[in-house]
């Protein structure tokens, strides 16, 4: 049977562990039969980064920039003990760190909804995609603990610009903490979470106080509300989906009552919180989850949202046969070949990446074939508890059923 072809390469950066592995086992029996695949490959290894002084990673990010997609492998981040482990020259920075830098993203985290795993939640039956700001507030903020009682006050400075403010007097020993956003990094944020919702057919939500912190994210609020009038009310309207903005306990108790499908767009801070709280409640296992970072100029990267699972990858090294989860990783490529069919018009190569999500959970729901992770957390009966490459294979023969292969 012919292969679909790609008129455009992915950028493919490969990983560490267990999650390397299982890379190439999904490309060689879930992509490789069916699609003539064409990556540009990075080699994200710790060991290939540490011999190229990281430049392997700043290679790939570029390349995503020339080529509009990445998917990426999850990777080491070297701790003290992994130089000594893979004898590297140091603790290289984190890849996925770099990677962001370059693109100035927003990551999007969306649960992977089967009918066999339940939300803790009942009403939920849509995803919930949360879309955090990756950028200032608390996580490069300046803060100060004083001893005695006393004054202070936030000074900006620019040449001949000078602004200040005070804060209220301080009545003893106590702690400070500033912070700080930048417009283009907001407007980017906004952008990309309004691009997301427009590809998913979903509504987005907005939340902060600014009833609270009137200077703050009221600038936020602002900042999407023009975004929104400005760039996006037509598409919104021509999609039927819409754009609400809510105070953020507001936008806690809906989430609580609502049947999920809108994305969440956060601020850094309530991402970090918010988005660990709705995958747990959602799905219980990272491995039913997609991530995926959008920029506002349109580069895209998707990746599972796990990590390397090194304990998996230890059993496995000593012969043991071992129950990886690859569905997040199987997720990574065709969320990737997705944005790659879309932006070339490659409609087969669309239908073919969604046949295959549909083949994974054909498998899971239906034949209730699963991993261990998955059968911790699904509904009775579970049917059979298999190694990766079984899974692997029952995903294999389902997708060969759909494309009339079997
Ligand atoms: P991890 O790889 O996500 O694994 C933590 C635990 O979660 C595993 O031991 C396993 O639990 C469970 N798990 C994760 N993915 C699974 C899957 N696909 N199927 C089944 N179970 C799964 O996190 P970690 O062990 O803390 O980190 C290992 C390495 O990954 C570190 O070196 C870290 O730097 C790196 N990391 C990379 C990324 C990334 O590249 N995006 C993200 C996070 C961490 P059980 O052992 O109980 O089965
Ligand atoms: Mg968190």
């Amino acid at each position: 049977m012919d292969k679909i072809g790609m008129d455009n390469a992915v950028v493919e950066m490969d990983g560490d562990e267990m999650t390397r592995v299982i890379w190439s086992w999904v490309k060689e029996s879930l992509l490789m039969p069916y699609v003539d695949l064409k990556t540009e490959y990075y080699d994200l290894h710790v060991k290939h980064r540490d011999e190229t002084d990281d430049q392997v990673t700043y290679q790939a990010g570029e390349a995503i920039k020339r080529l509009k997609v990445g998917i990426k492998c999850a990777t080491i981040t070297p701790n003290a003990e992994r130089v000594k482990e893979y004898n590297l020259k140091k603790e290289w920075p984190s890849p996925n760190a770099t990677i962001r830098k370059i693109l100035d993203g927003t990551i999007f985290r969306a649960p992977i909804v089967l009918n066999n795993v339940m939300p803790a939640v009942r009403f939920w039956k849509k995803p919930i995609v949360i879309a955090r700001h990756a950028f200032g507030d608390i996580y490069d903020a300046a803060s100060l603990r004083f001893e005695t009682e006393g004054e202070a006050e936030i000074l900006f400075r620019h040449g001949s610009v000078q602004k200040s403010v005070k804060l209220p007097a301080l009545k003893g020993a106590g702690v400070i903490e500033a912070k700080y956003n930048i417009d283009n990094s907001i407007y980017g944020f906004a952008r990309a979470s309004f691009n997301y919702a427009l590809m998913y057919h979903l509504d987005l939500w907005f939340a902060t106080k600014d009833t609270i912190s009137k200077v703050y994210d009221a600038r936020f609020k602002q900042i999407f509300q023009e975004t929104f009038e400005k760039e996006f009310k037509q598409k919104f309207d021509d999609a039927s989906i819409h754009y609400n903005y809510y105070l953020i306990d507001d936008a806690l108790a809906r989430s609580v009552r609502s049947e999920g499908g809108f994305v969440w767009a956060c601020k850094n801070y309530e991402g970090d919180i918010i988005s660990d709280l709705v995958s747990t409640a959602y799905v219980g296992t990272l491995a039913l989850m997609t991530s995926e970072l959008m920029s506002p100029e349109g580069y895209y990267e998707s990746e599972a949202a796990h990590g390397t699972v090194q304990r998996h990858y230890y059993r496995y090294l000593k012969g043991e046969k071992v129950s990886t989860n690859p569905t997040a990783i199987i997720f990574a490529w065709t969320r990737g070949l997705e944005r790659r069919a879309k932006l070339d018009g490659n409609q087969e190569l669309y239908n073919f990446s969604l046949k295959l999500e549909d083949a994974v959970k054909l498998t899971i729901e239906k034949d209730r074939i699963m991993t261990q992770d998955v059968a911790n957390v699904a509904e009775k009966p579970v049917g059979a508890v298999v190694d990766t490459q079984s899974f692997i294979s029952a995903v294999k023969a389902n997708l060969d059923k759909m494309l009339g292969r079997a």
